[in-house]
């Protein structure tokens, strides 16, 4: 049995003091935000996250998607999915979100799912959402049996000898390359956090995926002005065309001048334990002529610390040719 509060318009200080309660924001909370519920309900089926306590978040005033005064963008915590990818400013100025959103899902799940919800959904390990075995995401110490057992679309860069879970979002990828900012209130007031320091590598501590702690609520998402004539793509490669996580996807902002790069933002999915952007790619990619010798070169640079498992060594290579394409294709458009 969970007790069960459902806040109204005005209630975000009582969510946050109510959620301030709970021992971690982190594996093991026991005060949790219900949003869409399409990761937490999954997960409470199977014994995976045990909250005694929900605190339904959907009625806070934060579905709107405005413009900001600098002429960015802000995404309330509850919009849905479905309204994100569909809003007609996201369809002309950051194209790349719409396409990773679409990418991901079901039409169901996107109407559902949030902002904020995707960005916290959890991993897909098998070992994770299986209570019977161990993991040490799940319950810190007990071991990782992925690394030696069935790891085919799990990470190859950003792993540790804890854990080598996947980030499964497709949304994440995008917003990393679109250098996104979160915001945060919790009980010592807001903050706001890259996209690229919100989500932690698993080092020794797999069971802490972010930064947020007991109380923080994540109230919206920033997006910087659009970049004038960018060239934006989101590439998704996976076992099946639809309702399937990335085995490796590719989230790229282009500029190009004379037939030249010019700026560069890249980031990459199904690949990192955190969504994984990549300034080795982006570095490789300034300067040079928009073509596939180039385009090899930044996809090289960008894998070129992956370490495979025993069965996902295919996806260094599924991972360079999907950068590679999504380079080719933004600069065709
Ligand atoms: C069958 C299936 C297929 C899927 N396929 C894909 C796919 O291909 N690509 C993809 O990217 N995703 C996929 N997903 C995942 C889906 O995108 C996520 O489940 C969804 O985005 C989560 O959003 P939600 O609002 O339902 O989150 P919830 O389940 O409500 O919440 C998720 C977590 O976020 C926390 N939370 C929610 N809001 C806040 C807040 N404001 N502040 C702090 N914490 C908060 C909750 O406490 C919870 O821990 C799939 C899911 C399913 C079930
Ligand atoms: S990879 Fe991570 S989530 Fe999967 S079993 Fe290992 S510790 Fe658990």
């Amino acid at each position: 049995m969970h007790a069960f509060d459902f806040m109204r318009p005005g209630d975000a200080e009582a969510a946050i003091r109510i959620a301030a309660q709970t021992k971690t924001a982190q594996q093991g909370a026991d005060v949790r935000f219900l949003a869409g519920g399409t990761t937490l309900l999954d997960l409470m089926k199977l014994n995976v996250e045990t909250p005694a306590r929900l605190v339904d978040i959907n009625r806070l005033p934060f579905a709107k998607v405005e413009a900001t005064p600098d002429g960015g963008l802000r995404i309330g915590a509850t919009v849905r999915n479905s309204d994100l990818a569909y809003h007609p400013t996201v369809r002309r100025d950051y194209l790349v979100l719409s396409e990773a959103i679409l990418a991901g899902a079901s039409a169901q799940l996107r109407n559902m799912a949030t902002t904020a919800g995707n960005l916290l959904q959890r991993t897909r390990c098998m070992y994770f959402r299986d209570t019977a075995m161990p993991c040490n995401k799940r319950e810190p110490g007990t071991g990782c049996p992925a690394i030696t057992g069935s790891n085919r679309t799990l990470a190859v860069l950003g792993t540790s000898e804890s854990c080598i879970a996947t980030n499964p979002s497709d949304m994440n990828v995008a917003l990393a390359a679109l250098e996104a900012t979160v915001h945060v209130q919790g009980t010592k007031g807001t903050r706001a956090v890259p996209i690229g320091e919100f989500h932690l590598l698993p080092g020794q501590t797999p069971e802490r995926e972010t930064v947020l702690e007991p109380g923080d609520l994540v109230t919206h998402v920033t997006l910087p002005p659009p970049v004038a004539g960018s060239k934006q793509l989101y590439l998704k490669l996976r076992d099946r065309a639809s309702y399937e996580f990335a085995l490796a996807s590719a989230a790229v902002v282009l500029t190009l001048a004379s037939g030249r790069v010019t700026r560069a933002r890249v980031a990459l999915g199904g690949v990192g334990t955190k969504p994984w952007r990549s300034p080795e790619a982006e570095a490789a990619l300034v300067g040079q002529p928009a073509e596939a010798a180039s385009f090899r070169r930044a996809a090289e640079a960008a894998l070129r610390d992956a370490r495979p498992q025993s069965e996902n060594a295919f996806k260094i290579e599924l991972a360079k040719r999907c950068l590679a394409h999504a380079l080719h294709t933004a600069t065709q458009s």
